[in-house]
C-alpha cells in the first residue's frame, strides 16, 4: 500500500459535519455536490437524509446547508444568508487559509493569479474573495495571455487538489515571466501530491498498482493517469467486488494506491476481499506520514455533547442555533 492512501482531513471532516449534522438537527440535510466522490459513501449519506443538490437555489428558505471541504463563493454564501438557511462551514481550514491569503495579497495591491481549474467550486471560491485583479490559469498557454498592472507585483495561488505534477510548468512560467512572482505565506496543502508521489514510489515496487476510488473523482483519475504513465499496469477499482482472480493471477505484488476522496471503506473493503481471493500479506510503504485530523465545525461539537442521541440527548429542532460558523 502506498502511503498516505485515501481519504484527506479535509475531505474526512466534511463527511463526518453531514454525518453529525444530520443526528444532530435530523434529515433532511443538504449540500451543494456530492462531498466525497464515492457512490457508496453517497449513497450511505442520501440515505440517511442528506440530499445533494447542484444549485444552491434548490434548497427550500431556512433549511440547513452544509458547505462542502473545497467551499463556496461568496456570493452563494450571501445567497444563503438572504434566504435564512442554517450553514454549517464545512470547508477545510487550508482552504480558508488560501481565502485569507488571497485577500491578504489583494489588499497589498497585487494580481492575483489562481493556478487551477476553472469552473471548480474551489477556484470559484476563492476567486470571489478577491477584492483585487484575479486572473485563473488552467494550462500553460494562459499564462502568456496574462495582462497585469504591475508585473513586478503579481501573486499565484494553487489549487490545493491539483497535483504537483500539474503545477509545476505553470508556475515555471510564471517565474519566468513575472520574476518577482509572490505566493501565499507557510505552505500549501500537500495532500493530492503527496498521494502521487506516494504512487509511483509504490509502481516501481510492484507488479501492478489497483487506484482505488471513484472515476468521477478527478484526484483518482489523475492518480490513474499518472501511475499508467510511469509503464506499470494500472487499473482502477471503483468497488471491492470488481476483483476476480483472474485480475490477480499471476501476480506476486500490487500496489494499493488512492486519492484523496477515496474512503477508508472502499480501500479496506479491497483489502479484505484480496484477503478472500487468496492469501495476502500487506506491506505499507515508507511514506509521509499524515497525523492531522481536523475538528468539526465547533457548534457541531457543542451541539453534539449537549444533543446528539448517540451522544446523550434528544436532537435539536431543525432550523435551532441558527448562527453560522465554521
Ligand atoms: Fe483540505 Fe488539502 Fe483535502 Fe483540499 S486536499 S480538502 S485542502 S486537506
Amino acid at each position: 500500500m502506498a502511503k498516505p492512501c485515501g481519504v484527506c482531513a479535509g475531505v474526512r471532516r466534511a463527511v463526518e459535519t453531514i454525518e453529525r449534522a444530520l443526528v444532530v438537527y435530523g434529515p433532511p440535510v443538504y449540500a451543494r455536490h456530492e462531498i466525497i466522490h464515492d457512490r457508496h459513501a453517497v449513497d450511505e449519506l442520501q440515505a440517511r437524509g442528506a440530499v445533494f443538490v447542484d444549485d444552491l437555489s434548490a434548497v427550500p428558505d431556512g433549511a440547513v446547508v452544509v458547505f462542502g471541504a473545497h467551499g463556496v463563493a461568496e456570493e452563494a454564501e450571501h445567497d444563503c444568508e438572504r434566504r435564512g438557511h442554517d450553514v454549517i462551514d464545512a470547508t477545510c481550514p487550508l482552504v480558508l487559509k488560501l481565502h485569507k491569503e488571497a485577500r491578504r495579497l489583494a489588499d497589498r495591491g497585487y494580481d492575483v493569479v489562481v493556478v487551477g481549474r476553472a469552473g471548480d467550486d474551489e477556484v470559484d471560491a476563492i476567486a470571489s474573495r478577491i477584492p483585487g485583479r484575479v486572473h485563473v490559469v488552467s494550462h500553460l498557454a494562459d499564462v502568456e495571455r496574462l495582462e497585469v498592472a504591475d508585473p513586478a507585483r503579481v501573486a499565484y495561488l494553487l489549487q490545493t487538489t491539483l497535483g504537483g505534477l500539474d503545477t509545476v510548468d505553470i508556475v515555471a512560467a510564471l517565474k519566468h515571466r513575472f520574476p518577482r512572482l509572490a505566493t501565499q505565506d507557510g505552505d500549501a496543502c500537500s495532500a493530492v501530491h503527496d498521494r502521487e508521489r506516494a504512487a509511483l514510489k509504490l509502481a516501481r515496487r510492484v507488479d501492478a498498482v489497483f487506484v482505488v476510488g471513484s472515476g468521477s473523482a478527478v484526484t483518482t483519475r489523475r492518480l490513474l493517469e499518472i501511475v499508467a504513465a510511469s509503464g506499470v499496469p494500472t487499473r482502477l477499482v471503483e468497488n471491492a467486488g470488481a476483483i476476480e482472480h483472474g485480475n490477480i493471477d499471476g501476480l506476486t505484488a500490487v500496489g494499493l494506491a488512492a486519492g484523496p476522496s477515496t474512503p477508508d471503506k472502499l480501500v479496506d473493503a479491497v483489502v479484505a476481499r484480496l484477503k478472500m481471493l487468496r492469501p495476502v500479506e500487506i506491506d505499507v510503504l515508507d511514506g509521509v506520514e499524515e497525523f492531522v485530523r481536523f475538528r468539526l465545525p465547533s457548534r457541531l461539537r457543542h451541539a453534539g455533547e449537549r444533543s446528539s442521541p448517540g451522544l446523550g440527548g434528544a436532537p435539536l429542532a431543525p432550523g435551532a442555533a441558527l448562527s453560522h460558523d465554521r
